[in-house]
């Protein structure tokens, strides 16, 4: 293990590997087995910290607590919806930079968890609160795992636990894809988490080689794909990192996606009124996508914008109505959804740190 600089708070445990740990543990003279049930314990135990593991003897305990962070990251402050539907956190990472992260329970059946992949986000979306703020970082994995734990542990209180995540917090997951991929490997892995991966859902603004890398990797998890528009005239308006590939190179990397990991792929479709909400929109969305054959493979997810950046307006209810029945009509299924938890501003698009946080925290650091 690298040796620490002075002034660097030690790695999370959620971001030392199975090897990493096993060698900490030889030259601390422990038997191996260890590895594996300090492993199963950051994963399954509700405790606060090291401490809590009351398995393990305390010398370790208090050899592990000088070596690791218990957790990646630190709980700020947490808001919920009116309704209960929907809880935000504030997560304050080591560095003073914050993220936020999602947890929609729904009565006790599911527990669907959406997190970040990085702090802020490149991709500017014309509409999202996330783009406007820029890219801080990327996240690593245990930041991204200890999202999941910060929510499992508050739901263990219920006994209750995670069943679904969805990659659809602050930034492109693609963007950071070995973290992700880490971190979706330690929550599928039936030893830690155990989360199935057919529970996992990775959304991208559609970056095609990644797209294809994710393919590669023979996870059978859900790809959603932000698509926004039914052609590239107006997606680049919107989308500006579609500029990159067009909407038939986007459409033709999911469908290879399909194949290969015979799961369906979502197309999600944020509608603005007087941009992309026309029938003729829906029509011309709906003809791109039966191009790509077995229209049974997607489904279009239509939702509602959420206040934002760019004064983007939310079309008529009839109208969103009819832009559904049109795609219908030509045999694509598609869902109107209205997101939930604006009024705590933990809706689709609408994750963002507050103005100057980052920086403010960072210089108290400094004092
Ligand atoms: N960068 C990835 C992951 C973010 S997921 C992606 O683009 O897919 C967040 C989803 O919410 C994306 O589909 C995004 O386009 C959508 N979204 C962003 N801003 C929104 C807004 N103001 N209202 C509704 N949905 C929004």
């Amino acid at each position: 293990m690298q040796p620490r600089r002075a002034g660097h708070p030690p790695p999370a445990i959620t971001d030392v590997d199975e090897r990493a740990l096993a060698a900490w543990l030889r030259e601390h003279g422990e038997p191996a087995y260890r590895a594996r049930q300090i492993r199963r314990a950051f994963a399954r135990s509700s405790a606060a910290d090291w401490d809590g593991l009351t398995d393990l003897p305390k010398p370790l305990r208090a050899a592990l607590a000088a070596s690791f962070r218990w957790s990646a990251v630190e709980p700020v402050h947490e808001v919920e919806s009116v309704d209960g539907e929907t809880r935000k956190a504030l997560l304050r990472l080591h560095d003073g930079h914050h993220i936020e992260s999602v947890l929609m329970p729904h009565h006790g059946a599911r527990n669907s968890v959406c997190f970040s992949t990085q702090a802020g986000c490149p991709m500017a979306c014309a509409f999202c609160a996330t783009g406007e703020m820029g890219l801080v970082r990327n996240l690593t994995t245990g930041e991204i795992v200890d999202q999941v734990r910060h929510w499992s542990r508050e739901l263990a209180a219920r006994g209750e636990r995670v069943s679904h995540v969805v990659a659809m917090g602050m930034g492109e997951p693609l963007a950071n894809l070995d973290a992700v991929v880490g971190a979706v490997r330690m929550l599928i892995d039936p030893e830690l988490f155990g989360i199935s991966p057919r529970r996992v859902t990775i959304s991208t603004v559609g970056l095609v080689p990644r797209m294809d890398a994710l393919a590669a990797l023979d996870l059978p998890m859900n790809l959603a794909v932000s698509l926004h528009a039914p052609n590239d005239r107006i997606r680049r308006r919107i989308v500006p990192a579609s500029r990159r590939w067009t909407i038939d190179e986007v459409l033709a990397a999911s469908r290879r996606y399909v194949e290969r990991t015979k799961r369906r792929v979502t197309f999600e479709y944020v509608l603005l009124a007087g941009v992309n909400d026309a029938e003729r929109d829906a029509a011309e969305l709906a003809a791109r996508i039966r191009r790509l054959g077995r229209t049974a493979d997607f489904h279009v997810n239509l939702i509602p914008v959420n206040a934002g950046p760019g004064g983007f307006e939310r079309p008529p209810v009839e109208r969103m109505e009819r832009f559904a029945e049109v795609l219908q009509e030509r045999g694509i299924a598609a869902t109107l959804r209205i997101s939930k938890g604006q009024d705590i501003a933990a809706g689709c698009g609408q994750l963002k740190v507050p103005e100057g946080r980052a920086a403010r925290v960072g210089a108290e650091d400094l004092g």
